[in-house]
């Protein structure tokens, strides 16, 4: 079944016949698979992709899509927009404005409203967490929780696919104001400076590895200075090994990228690439076999998050066999995560308790070595609260909760208890139990909003 790929035997001719082509919503009609969908079903699609970002490669449409089994396929759910990601009225203002062919600046006042309604800063990420240098405030940067720094490289803000599910979805729709860049290495490498409580550094987007090696290097290279040895992670978040495996192989620069990071790696630091999977079937291809390979021949970690999402993997048989592929290629499982309360979520979202039966379900069925995936986790304003289980005490059914992640360090592992709810989908749903008034966090955290 798992077909091991020698580095050397490897055939770039293999894939080098993949172009890398992108599709978006203007280009729907020129994705050939498409053609056997009905016009409606293809109407259906431009509607949504309206509203919502769109954008495909010829890699995911030739070799991870099922083209016998759409639309249920979950790589082509994953990707390609459904009708379901709207809501009723709002699929019908779109679909009625494109159907009589609406101006231009009609069909993107209609879009930005419906996406108004769509939640798309979930979180507080916007307001919360930008740190400050100097009095100024680095747009490009989050800071909220004590020991980690997240960075927004203004060349990584798209990804090479999107996700139709995707909590970022907002900044990938062309409104300036909702993006979050900076290509400001100075004022990162300055910051983590004087912020010797940071030990983790994380690259994220959109996707990182969007970039050429000489931007990242831009980036990456600063912090091999001594000034900056307490930053001792070094992680990139992407979905590359999904969507462009082809970046660590056969792109011209690819070898430069891995020389890169075999360099921090080298000098002290631990590099992990947080690798975004939802599906084990994006880890079969051969070019991403030997692309793991190669990454982790430069001494780089993978480590995989995800979250459970309806329509693609809300299946524990899904999750137990991705654990067990990542494991077999030597990838550490680390997060499984809600989906978040934005963008389409109508359309992923899946019941709390139902997330936790299927991270349950998976987890009994792998080794030690596979449970190494903690979860399942919610990104809330808070921190990360993992649910613990569902249970009963002195007759009242509960979510026993606990924070993995924290804005004040000191809520980390505390447990706390919300009342069961079987139609809660996310954090914002959920009241305390037994009860109580408020959530011990909850008065301390609405001062920090102030
Ligand atoms: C998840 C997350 C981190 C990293 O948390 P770890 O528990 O160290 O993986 C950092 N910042 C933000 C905003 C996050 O959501």
């Amino acid at each position: 079944m798992t077909q091991l790929i020698k580095t050397t035997d490897f055939d770039k001719t293999l894939t080098q016949h993949i172009k890398f082509t992108v599709y978006t919503e203007r280009q729907l009609d020129k994705i050939a698979p498409l053609q056997q969908l009905t016009d409606e079903q293809r109407f259906e699609m431009r509607v949504v992709a309206n509203v919502l970002p769109f954008r495909v490669n010829q890699y995911v449409i030739d070799e991870l899509i099922d083209w016998n089994n759409i639309p249920q396929d979950p790589i082509f759910q994953l990707t390609f927009p459904q009708r379901g990601m709207l809501a009723p009225e709002d699929y019908e203002r779109m679909a009625e404005a494109l159907k009589r062919d609406a101006e231009r600046s009609e069909i993107q006042a209609i879009a930005n409203d419906i996406r108004e309604k769509l939640n798309p800063h979930p979180a507080g990420q916007q307001e919360m967490n930008v740190p400050m240098l100097d009095g100024e405030p680095l747009p490009g940067m989050q800071h909220k929780y004590r020991e980690t720094v997240l960075f927004f490289p203004s060349q990584g803000q798209v990804c090479h696919s999107y996700c139709t599910f995707c909590f970022r979805w907002a900044q990938f729709i062309g409104d300036k104001e909702l993006k979050f860049a900076s290509n400001e290495a100075g004022s990162l490498h300055r910051y983590l400076a004087k912020h010797k409580e940071v030990t983790d550094l994380l690259i994220t987007g959109g996707d990182p590895m969007v970039m050429k090696t000489s931007h990242l290097k831009g980036y990456l290279d600063g912090l091999m200075r001594p000034e900056l040895d307490h930053v001792q992670t070094v992680r990139i978040g992407t979905k590359s090994l999904t969507f462009w495996p082809q970046r660590y192989v056969t792109d011209p620069d690819a070898d430069e990228l891995l020389a890169l990071l075999r360099r921090l790696v080298k000098n002290g630091k631990h590099v992990a690439l947080m690798a975004h999977f939802n599906h084990w079937r994006e880890m079969e291809t051969p070019i991403v076999r030997e692309a793991i390979k190669r990454i982790q021949a430069t001494g780089a970690i993978i480590r995989a998050q995800a979250p459970v999402v309806q329509h693609i993997n809300d299946d524990p048989d899904v999750w137990a066999r991705m654990w067990r592929t990542q494991v077999g290629l030597g990838i550490v499982p680390y997060y499984m995560f809600v989906e978040r309360d934005t963008g389409a979520k109508r359309y992923f979202e899946v019941p709390l308790e139902r997330t936790f039966q299927i991270y349950r379900e998976a987890i009994k069925q792998v080794s030690g070595l596979a449970r190494t995936a903690r979860g399942p986790s919610m990104s809330a304003g808070p921190g990360k609260v993992e649910i613990q289980g569902i249970d009963e005490f002195n007759g009242e059914k509960v979510f026993i909760l606990r924070f993995i992640q924290g804005r004040n360090p000191d809520w980390i592992q505390r447990i706390f208890f919300a009342k069961y709810d079987p139609d809660a989908t996310w954090f914002d749903d959920l009241v305390p139990a037994f009860g109580e008034e408020k959530f011990f966090f909850t008065d301390e955290y609405n001062a920090m909003q102030g």
